[in-house]
Parts: structure tokens; sequence; C-alpha cells
């Protein structure tokens, strides 16, 4: 069975809360101005059953940008009252993951050299990925884990803080273990509504000296690349480094070193390192440097703004001309994969079971259920092949090599439609 790369199994139960916020959760501004809006749209990842179509709820999702501090970001905030907890998604079954992570553990502790003993920090520790790639028992290592994916962390013999990160958290680790010498950060800073107190957090543990990273994915190569299905409701933030840097100033925080960084099949992100501001750190060249292609990309004006919410028009347009022109010439459509971002796809696209068939998927519960919004069967794998489809619309697209390579749904003749950032129809 094919495991996807960039498979998710966090699913939700119905229930939810919603709130709209009215100020720029970077800076405070109510300069906000509207991008890109998607319509109202189910969250992601709530997969439903057929008797539960009439209640099933949805929540704006639109895309607006913030005039003062240049930050692009979700207003509308819906977060699940029952995330069904049994299934997590676990970070270590990826060998992609792992190696990215050891390349970054392995560069940071020969950069900095941190002395034996240090404190050591995750957030976001998930099932303690980032913490095993640390030598054992050289540094007091600490992850940060609200979801029940911290229990297999802790059976491995880490500490796990169970909590949401702020600066509440932050203060409870410097007092319970010292003060910190390094800390990662990677994927959390999309999720997170209250930036300034996550922020804070960072400033109240850090040592004098200490460092933390972020990565996170990247604005300006999202609006290039056309990755709009990664705006879903869980994602908060979409981040520059001009609006973070504002942030981290006002928390006394300093931007040393700002890169970017290829992470495998999802493409370029944002790696940031962060000192205090009373550290004897300066900023790097790398962050002016940063900041300037920033500035001549257009983060501040409309420009790049307009440009990306037509190429998203034009995406969703020629996608629905390829699969209808694909139907007409008589092929059988499915989908392969549901992972959350292809839910944004196919609301966005308007697709239903009138022109998507069914859904392949290997998370068993997902299956049996159907897709929010479009409402679209999902089956399994073996469902899937057995049904015959002549070709799939693969939401994975950011993994397409590796599906054209690999999947039996292609060595028995099916053809994939790779959607963005314009469709085409492999192999
Ligand atoms: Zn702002």
């Amino acid at each position: 069975m094919l495991v996807s790369p960039g498979a998710t199994g966090e699913i939700y139960l119905m229930n939810f809360r919603y709130k709209k916020n009215d100020t720029c959760r970077m800076c405070g501004s109510s300069d906000l101005s509207l991008v890109l809006d998607l319509g109202d749209q189910p969250p992601s990842n709530a997969f439903v059953k057929t008797e539960d179509i009439p209640t099933e709820q949805s929540f704006p999702l639109r895309l607006f940008r913030c005039r003062s501090c240049g930050s692009s970001q979700l207003l509308d905030v819906v977060n699940a009252q029952d995330v069904f907890d049994d299934y997590y998604y676990l970070s270590s079954t990826s060998g992609a993951l792992r190696n990215h992570f050891q390349g970054l553990v392995d560069g940071l502790l020969s950069d900095y050299s941190p002395n034996e003993n240090s404190v050591i920090v995750d957030v976001g520790a998930n099932d303690g990925i980032m913490l095993d790639r640390y030598p054992k028992d050289r540094f007091r290592l600490v992850g940060v884990e609200p979801s029940s994916a911290g229990q297999y962390a802790e059976q491995k013999g880490h500490i796990i803080v169970k909590d949401f990160f702020g600066q509440e958290v932050g203060r409870r680790i410097k007092e319970e273990y010292g003060p910190v010498a390094l800390v990662t950060a990677t994927n959390v800073c999309a999720h997170v509504d209250d930036m300034v107190n996550f922020m804070s957090g960072f400033a109240e543990m850090l040592d004098d000296d200490g460092l933390a990273v972020f990565e996170c994915s990247y604005l300006p190569d999202m609006m290039e690349g056309v990755y709009f299905d990664t705006i879903y409701h869980e994602h908060l933030c979409y981040h520059g480094l001009t609006p973070l840097k504002a942030l981290l100033r006002r928390v006394g925080l300093r931007a040393v070193k700002a890169e970017r960084i290829s992470f495998g099949a999802s493409g370029p992100a944002l790696r940031l390192t962060v000192a205090l501001e009373r550290s004897g750190r300066k900023e790097g060249a790398s962050v002016q440097s940063m900041l300037d292609a920033e500035a001549a990309w257009g983060l501040m004006s409309d420009a790049p703004y307009d440009r990306f919410a037509e190429k998203v028009e034009s995406a969703t347009r020629e996608l629905r001309e390829t699969v209808a022109k694909q139907k007409e010439s008589g092929n059988r459509i499915g989908v392969f994969t549901a992972p959350a971002k292809g839910n944004t796809l196919l609301n966005s696209a308007r697709f239903t079971s009138e022109d998507l068939e069914a859904v392949a998927e290997n998370n068993a519960l997902k299956c049996g259920k159907l897709t929010p919004g479009s409402h679209i069967p999902v089956i399994s794998d073996e469902e899937f092949l057995g049904r015959k489809f002549d070709m799939a619309l693969l939401l994975s697209w950011n993994y397409a090599d590796f599906f054209v390579s690999n999947s039996d749904f292609v060595k028995q003749g099916g053809r994939f439609i790779v959607p963005l950032p314009r469709p085409v129809i492999r192999p």
C-alpha cells in the first residue's frame, strides 16, 4: 500500500467554533484588504457521512492582507470542538521528514555548538521526530505538543509539555528546565492565531545567547507557485519576513539569519533564525537581502496579490475545463488521495460527484465518508483500483513525480490530472 509522503490523518467530528478577527494578528492594524475569496467552505478535515449533509457547517475562506505590516492571513478563525484524536499523523513515518530534520539538527549543532546539558526545545514536537535527531543524553531535550501524538514521544522517553505554546508555557519551561539554548518550531507558525503571545513565549524562555529556528511556508513562493490549495481554515498565516521582523521586534526578538530552503516535494520554505534583541547576536546580511527581495516583489503593493488572485481564477477554470473535456471523451475520472488541502481545490472548482466519481484514500477513517462540501465518496485504494478509472485528479499534486513512478493506478494504465500550478495530464 502506498502511503502519501504528505498524508495527514487528523479528522474532525462536526461542531465548530467560529470567530472573525477584525485586526491583523501580527501588528494589530485594522487596515486589512481582501486578496482572495474562496467562498464558504467546510473545514478541510471535516469528512461527512451522508446523513450529516443537512447539518454540515461552512465558513468563509478568505485571504486578507494587512496594509500596515504586509502580513497575509485568514481573519475567519474556525476551531474544531472535537478533533478525532485516535489517528494523528505521526511525522516519524516519513523518511523524507526524518532526513530533513536530521540535516537541520546537524547544522545547528555544528554552527552553534551548544554546551553539554543545554536545554533544547522543540515546539510542535509531534511524535518526537525532531528530538530523536539529537545525540542521546547530551542535552536536556523538551518537547511541546498539545495533541495525542505527544504520547508517542513520551513512550520514547522524551519530556513533553502537553500544551499550546505561548508566553505562559515559555515561562514555565524556563522555570522548570532553565533558560533555553536552542529551540526549533517547524510547520507550526501557520496555525497560530495569537501570534504575539506565541512569539512572546520564545522571548520568555530563550537564554541570553540562545537561538530559535522557525520553518514555515513562504508567502511569495505560495503566490508565485499558485499553491492556493494550502489555504484552508487551519492555516491562519502565510508568512513573509517583512511582517515577521516587525512582530519579532515588538516582543524583543531579532532576526539573525533568513534562508530559503528546499524541503523535498513540499517545495521551498522560509527558515528564520532568531535571537533575543539584548543578545550580542547581530542581524546577518541574509535578513536585509530577503527584505529587499520582498520589497522588489511588491509585498506592500497590490500587484502580486492581484496577480495571484487572477492565477487562482484561471487555474480553477482550466481545471474544470480539463475535467469536462476528458469526460466528454468518455473517460471516467476519480480523485487520488484526500489530503486536507485537496478539499480547498475541490470546493473552489465546485466539483461534485457528478464530475469526479470517487476518491481513493488509504486512511480508514476517511473511507466510507464523503469529502467535505463536494460530497464525493471516499473509497479504499483497492476498491478504487478495482473500479478501473481512466483518470484521476491528483490532489497530492506536489508529490506527482512520486505517484507517477510508484502508483499501481499508473501501472494498470491510469493517468493523472495534475492540477497545479496549471492542469497537466501525466504520464
Ligand atoms: Zn499587520
